[in-house]
């Protein structure tokens, strides 16, 4: 048997990068996956068609995770396509990146609403289908820049410090019922958005990692699946950093 044999997994933004890698990996250890995006459609719908190619069960959901009633929304449609949601993982985020003498209102709340209320969203919708089954397992994309911070990202690594905490309070919350909740904190993962940077600068960014590479979103996927499973029944409130030791 699979790892997560007929897990059915709400994973949010994953039409590229880190969300459709956990969502490919999901479906080869057996999960059902419903996965949300905000715009890109037709990648979407590839991703639906490469899935279902696969042999997996699948649907995708144009679903704004920083608007709280698109979420209860989001969680009653999936309840109704597959009947339980074991696994949440809220991933979806975004960057505003600019100095605090420079950082907008907006560009404030736009990071703060995607990334960290969306959790909240999510996590409160998830709520009352996990309990009912008293078994659950929660898992959000934090970062290493919420653990250390980084200049010029002073919106985006409090939303990642934030979820942190919220993992915390949550795994202490709702433990007594089988419900777990933990956090993933990614360093440099190298995907499409990081392929248009200059090499000699990643180049530089590699040699100052321990182990001299960036992560695969499939380095990040492979612990979300870890964390989504049995393997990881007696671990929760914890956060696990997947960052070639750039963070210790
Ligand atoms: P990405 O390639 O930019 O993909 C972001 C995903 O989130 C896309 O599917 C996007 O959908 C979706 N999304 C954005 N806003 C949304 C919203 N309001 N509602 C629903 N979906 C939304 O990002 P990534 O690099 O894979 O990162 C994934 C997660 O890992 C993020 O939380 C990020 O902060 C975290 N992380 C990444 C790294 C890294 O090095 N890449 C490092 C540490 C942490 P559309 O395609 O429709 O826009």
């Amino acid at each position: 048997m699979k790892l997560l044999q007929d897990q059915v997994v709400l994973i949010t933004g994953a039409s590229r990068g880190i969300g459709k890698a956990i969502a490919e990996e999901f479906v080869k250890n057996g999960a059902i996956v419903a996965f949300t995006y905000a715009s890109s459609e037709e990648k979407a719908k590839a991703l639906e068609a490469e899935l279902t190619a696969m042999g997996g069960t699948v649907k995708g959901f144009k679903s704004d995770a920083s608007n709280y009633d698109a979420a209860q929304t989001l969680v009653d449609d999936v309840m109704a396509a597959f009947g339980k949601i074991d696994v949440l993982i809220n991933n979806a985020g975004i960057t505003r990146d600019t100095l605090l003498m420079r950082m907008s209102e907006q560009q404030w709340d736009e990071v703060m609403d995607t990334n960290l209320k969306s959790a909240f969203n999510l996590t409160k919708a998830v709520q009352r289908p996990m309990l009912k089954a008293r078994k659950g397992s929660i898992i959000n994309m934090s970062s290493v820049v919420g653990v250390s911070g980084n200049a010029g990202q002073s919106n985006y690594a409090a939303s990642k410090a934030g979820l942190i905490g919220f993992t915390k309070s949550i795994a202490q919350e709702l433990g007594s019922r089988n419900i777990r909740c933990n956090a993933i904190a990614p360093g440099f993962i190298e995907t499409e958005m990081t392929a248009a940077l200059d090499e000699k600068v990643v180049q530089e960014w590699r040699n100052s990692i321990p182990l001299k590479r960036g992560g695969s979103p499939v380095d990040v996927a492979n612990v979300a699946i870890f964390l989504a499973s049995d393997m990881s029944a007696y671990v929760t409130g914890q956060t696990i950093n997947v960052c070639g030791g750039m963070l210790m």
